[in-house]
């Protein structure tokens, strides 16, 4: 059988950012103004229609989802003696973020029919030293969040919502990333919105006291926003932190996406019924949201019957040049898991060799997209 690539095609891309003129016009216009640290007109405009998607202005631009999750973890004051529970089927920064803290961390299984933890897999995790619950909304679709946020209240246990994949998503009507006390979100250039690299940490709570402890990590560990506002004559060293906020000039270009924010949802959420309707008849598992969450498009993602099946297709997908793409290896299974983690997940250990994900961008043609499924289906049909 012919298996390579037909001669003068290009190989389909998994990602590809979105860069429409809008894009140009904000970086050429931060270049200009020559502020191009972070907190300059550009910060202020992405961070208003963040705002604007998550209802409320408690939101900080970082210079990466991993940053958002570290002030997160700093402002929750975690010691050696605290536990978070995170799934194992996740990058490692979910994890990192909080095991920089001297924090233990618990790994939490993932239910196999949405590859996210469920209050049923946390549940099995509790401690009486649990203290937050990291939960991983996995390729646009969302985690049950009701049912995690009445347990985790009833624990007095915080929740926070690695929602690096999820900007644009939502769960009974409201953007997913405003239903734990933190949320972060990813603007890294893998991302359905980028910046190259960026994210941003969405503070859920009102407390005052919560917002400048916030805003404090922000300004390097300083008082410099006090300053800003004239309330103290010197700004000071008042905690230990690090410097995690957006340049302006990745904020601009975050602007020009986010002004196309609508085109890009609705690009993106059509592959995704394009693929599902080509493929839905396949003996394979369609990671789908559930009946609550609508998604962004983010991720097209499905699971075959077995490891040697899903091996075959991604080698016969490379030599083709079809883009597709496996991921995660649980954190359990990891080099470093013996270090600091703990936790049996057989849910994640089954599964993940079985993943399989299709390309979604906004360069992505239809005619890629129906060559994609002409070879899953004439490979799994
Ligand atoms: C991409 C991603 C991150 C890391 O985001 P950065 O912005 O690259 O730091 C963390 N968690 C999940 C689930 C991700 O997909």
């Amino acid at each position: 059988m012919m298996l390579d690539r037909p001669v003068g095609q290009e190989p389909i891309r998994f990602h590809a950012p979105h860069m429409p003129p809008s894009t140009y016009d904000a970086v050429a216009s931060a270049l200009g103004s020559k502020h191009l640290r972070a907190g300059g007109r550009f910060s202020r405009k992405a961070r208003a229609l963040v705002g604007a998607h998550v209802g409320h202005d408690r939101v900080f631009l970082t210079n990466s989802c991993t940053s958002a999750l570290e002030v997160a973890a700093l402002a929750l004051d975690l010691g050696p003696e605290d536990e978070i529970i995170v799934p194992s089927f996740t990058f490692c920064a979910t994890a990192t973020a909080f095991a920089r803290k001297g924090a233990r961390i618990v790994l939490a299984d993932i239910d196999p029919n949405t590859m996210m933890v469920s209050a049923e897999t946390i549940a099995a995790r509790i401690t009486n030293r649990t203290r937050a619950v990291v939960v991983v909304h996995y390729g646009g679709a969302a985690a049950r969040m009701d049912g995690i946020t009445a347990l985790c209240a009833h624990h007095g246990i915080a929740v926070v919502e690695d929602a690096a994949q999820a900007f644009g998503s939502k769960q009974t009507g409201r953007a997913v990333g405003t239903a734990g006390l933190f949320a972060a979100y990813s603007f890294h250039e893998t991302k359905i919105i980028s910046s190259g690299h960026g994210g941003a940490l969405v503070v859920n709570s009102d407390k005052p006291v919560l917002r400048e402890r916030v805003e404090e990590l922000l300004a390097r560990g300083t008082n410099y926003p006090a300053f800003a506002r004239r309330e103290v004559s010197h700004y000071e060293w008042t905690s230990v932190s690090s410097s995690f906020e957006m340049p302006d000039l990745n904020a601009a270009l975050l602007y020009g996406q986010l002004k196309h924010t609508r085109e890009i949802l609705f690009k993106s959420r059509a592959i995704w019924a394009f693929y599902e309707k080509r493929l839905n008849r396949l003996p394979v598992t369609i990671l789908r949201p559930d009946e609550a969450t609508q998604t962004n498009g983010y991720s097209f993602a499905f699971l075959c019957a077995d490891r040697s099946c899903a091996r075959r297709i991604l080698e016969k997908s490379e030599q083709l040049g079809l883009g597709l793409q496996s991921h995660y290896k649980p954190l359990h299974l990891s080099r470093f898991a013996g270090q600091i983690l703990a936790g049996h997940c057989p849910a994640a250990s089954d599964s993940w060799e079985r993943l399989i994900r299709l390309p979604v961008h906004m360069d992505l043609c239809a005619e890629d997209a129906g060559r994609i499924c002409d070879f899953l289906t004439s490979e799994l049909g």
